[in-house]
């Protein structure tokens, strides 16, 4: 028998603290709901999907920002002195991590609960540390729906940390709106360091830890930019620099430690946000994302559903110890796995295509 559709199951009793009244009632359910969506029983996960179903409706209305930079170079510190003054100017925020060392290790670089103290204690903040089971694809999958439980329970900043390690930074910039990488002020010195991809990924870039060697932060701040330009502007041909209806990538100075700066890139954020909305780029994104989403879930459905079939399983060692001694072709290792795949699942039409 088929499992009921998400969208067929009654309202999850989560669903109604959720988008209730912030407070410690709401708090709990967000806990409670992250925890479930993270399960990896198929009970559970059917609930999740409820959920989920439940919830989408209230959701979308945060701005999605996406920080990242190695361990050290001051994302909590920088997150602290951002939420703190967000909270004050009377939004909420939320704080998630996607740490891919968590993953392997069960440690994690990014660290528990005493990073952002003060930030973590108010009530109008919400900070969840990352998952710490799974592949970084299930990790970043968690992580965004996590997203959507904050963003049902009102929070209209949500803020997706990661390091720079393990492609967690692609993962991220794929579920934000807006990109930013923090740097330390050396890294114009040695601009190979920066993996060309990543930087080609950001919306913004920060060069904390300013208030340390100001020379080298300007002189980081002038390289960087200066790098930006010729990786062509996210792919956009270089007479894209003079058009003001489209975002260019920015680099700006900070210390963290300080506070100083942190006005200036909510200043960047906010009028990030305006342009992309006004030249319609925000929402497109926003579709691209969830169709990204959908087909990288049917993937890896796909994936675990092939490994689990009977003919596969029964193929898979034979097959992968020739591919191994060099007697098989991956690609032709491939194709056969498929059609026993495919003959598992309609046996029918196997026999057709082996009469035929
Ligand atoms: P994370 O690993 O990226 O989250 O980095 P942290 O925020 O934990 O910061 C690492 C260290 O750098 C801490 O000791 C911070 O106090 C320090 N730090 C963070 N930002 C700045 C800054 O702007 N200037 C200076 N001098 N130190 C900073």
């Amino acid at each position: 028998m088929n499992a009921p559709l998400p969208s067929d199951l009654p309202e999850h009793p989560l669903a109604a603290a959720l988008l209730g009244e912030p407070g410690p009632a709401q708090r709990r359910a967000m806990a409670k709901a992250i925890t479930l969506l993270e399960s990896t029983r198929a009970d559970h996960r059917v609930q999740a999907d409820a959920l989920l179903t439940g919830l989408l409706p209230h959701t979308g209305r945060s701005l999605r920002l996406g920080i990242s930079g190695v361990p050290g170079v001051g994302k909590s510190t920088f997150i602290e002195a951002l939420g703190l003054d967000l909270i004050a100017r009377g939004h909420r925020v939320a704080v998630l991590a996607v740490d891919p060392s968590s993953t392997v290790s069960g440690g994690s670089i990014l660290g528990d609960k005493t990073r952002m103290e003060r930030l973590s204690m108010d009530p109008r903040a919400y900070i969840r540390p990352s998952p710490s089971s799974g592949t970084l694809g299930g990790v970043a999958e968690k992580t965004r729906e996590a997203m959507l439980v904050c963003e049902a329970a009102g929070h209209d900043i949500v803020i997706v940390e990661t390091v720079g390690v393990g492609q967690s930074e692609t993962a991220v910039a794929g579920m934000t709106d807006m990109y930013c990488l923090l740097q330390l002020p050396n890294a114009g010195d040695d601009l190979q360091a920066i993996k060309k991809g990543v930087m080609e990924l950001a919306d913004l870039v920060v060069i904390n830890k300013a208030d340390l060697d100001d020379a080298a932060a300007t002189r980081a701040q002038a390289q960087i930019t200066s790098s930006l330009r010729l990786y062509g502007l996210h792919g956009r041909p270089d007479h894209a620099h003079h058009d003001t209806a489209i975002w260019h990538p920015r680099v700006m100075r900070m210390s963290a430690l300080k506070g100083e700066g942190v006005d200036a890139f909510w200043r960047a954020v906010t009028e990030f946000q305006a342009l992309q909305q006004a030249n319609g780029a925000f929402e497109e994104k926003r579709q691209q994302q969830a169709l990204a989403w959908m087909w990288e879930r049917i993937q890896s459905g796909l994936k675990q559903q092939f490994k689990a079939a009977p003919a596969v399983r029964g193929a898979l060692e034979d097959i992968t110890a020739r591919v191994l001694g060099g007697q098989l072709a991956a690609s032709t290792a491939a194709r056969e796995l498929l059609a026993k795949f495919s003959g598992d699942r309609n046996p029918e039409d196997s026999k057709d295509q082996r009469h035929a």
